[in-house]
């Protein structure tokens, strides 16, 4: 996730962190703060600085064990750009400007002010996947145009220039875990929401928490039913609910069934709570100590450095860059 907001949300802990956290137990798993891909639109340094540290407190607190995981900012791993590079060089221009997400990004201002780096994003997305000869990539429904361009350029590269990379499959995750914003509930929770009421924070004060949640959007009606067509509020907080509390979605229709929207609010505000409250306090208490915090985040660098170097040299090699005094080494 990029480092670009103050606090992760709801949508983010469901989407990504809860999965991140059940696959590193099975899993060899890789995860970073992307810096790199957050400078592709205008950051202050001492804000990037300060979101970088908290986001990385926030996977931790959430629950990726970086004794577990590989956990590291994606900056402090020069492979990542260096890589990009040469993906760059094999990306058609057009191919490039298909992709969606581009042209939604760049639709409210044009492309007249958009950066260059955001054109190219998806191709440092594919280099930090294939740095690490990923087999699986785990990403939300938005993400799979990049996943296949990543599977492109992988099989693309292999083909001029010898086995090198491994072609990724990628795991659109449990489309039940996306969560909608409190006053549009139409809309994806998302850090650049119309309305600050809509959108739980991590790191939000339990009493804003439940106050967010008990003005959430909901509908005239007073049935509780999970219909995201037609109470697509009341289905939402079910949603959390469920996520919450671990109940089954028919459970907790039963829980409220008959007892308005009021009961409701006040049980997923609790439920809520109860689950992002730990995360708080435990991201806090990490980043009272950030020299601790950017120990842990060294030893993962250096973890995640050992294996994209390797794989670096594997593609300058078969690229045909010179090695580094190798002439020098030839002669001996
Ligand atoms: P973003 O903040 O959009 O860069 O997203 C970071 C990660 O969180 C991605 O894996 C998204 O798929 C996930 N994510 C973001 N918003 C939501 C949401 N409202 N519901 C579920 N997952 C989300």
């Amino acid at each position: 996730m990029q480092p670009s907001a103050d606090s992760l949300h709801l949508g983010n802990f469901a989407g990504a962190l809860l999965q991140w956290r059940e696959l590193q137990k099975t899993y060899d798993a890789v995860y970073c703060v992307v810096d790199l891909h957050a400078i592709t639109v205008p950051q202050d340094p001492a804000v990037l600085a300060r979101n970088t540290r908290k986001t990385a407190a926030q996977y931790i607190a959430a629950g990726i064990d970086p004794n577990q995981a590989v956990l590291f900012v994606q900056s402090h791993v020069p492979q990542h750009p260096q890589l990009a590079w040469v993906l760059n060089t094999i990306t058609a221009f057009g191919e490039a400007s298909r992709m969606t997400q581009f042209k939604d990004k760049t639709q409210k201002q044009g492309t007249d002010v958009a950066s260059v780096g955001l054109f190219t994003y998806p191709i440092l997305q594919a280099a930090d996947i294939l740095l690490y000869d990923a087999a699986i990539v785990p990403v939300g429904e938005d993400q799979r145009q990049h996943i296949e361009l990543t599977r492109d350029l992988a099989g693309r590269f292999n083909q001029r220039f010898g086995q090198t990379f491994v072609e990724p499959e990628v795991r659109i995750l449990d489309q039940a875990a996306k969560i909608y914003d409190l006053q549009h509930p139409t809309s994806k929770m998302s850090k650049s929401g119309e309305s600050p009421q809509g959108i739980v924070w991590l790191l939000d004060e339990p009493s804003i928490i439940a106050k967010k949640i008990k003005q959430a959007v909901t509908d005239t009606d007073t049935e509780v039913r999970f219909d995201p067509t037609a109470k697509p509020g009341v289905s939402n907080l079910l949603t959390l609910y469920t996520l919450a509390t671990g109940k089954t979605m028919e459970q907790a229709e039963q829980d409220f069934s008959g007892g308005g929207y009021g009961p409701l609010k006040g049980a997923v505000g609790e439920a809520v709570v109860a689950m992002v409250e730990p995360i708080r306090v435990k991201t806090l208490e990490l980043l009272d100590d950030p020299a601790e915090l950017d120990r842990l985040l060294a030893v993962g660098a250096e973890k995640a450095e050992a294996i994209a170097d390797q794989t670096l040299t594997r593609v300058y090699s078969n690229i045909g860059f010179l090695k580094p005094g190798g002439v020098r080494r030839e002669q001996r």
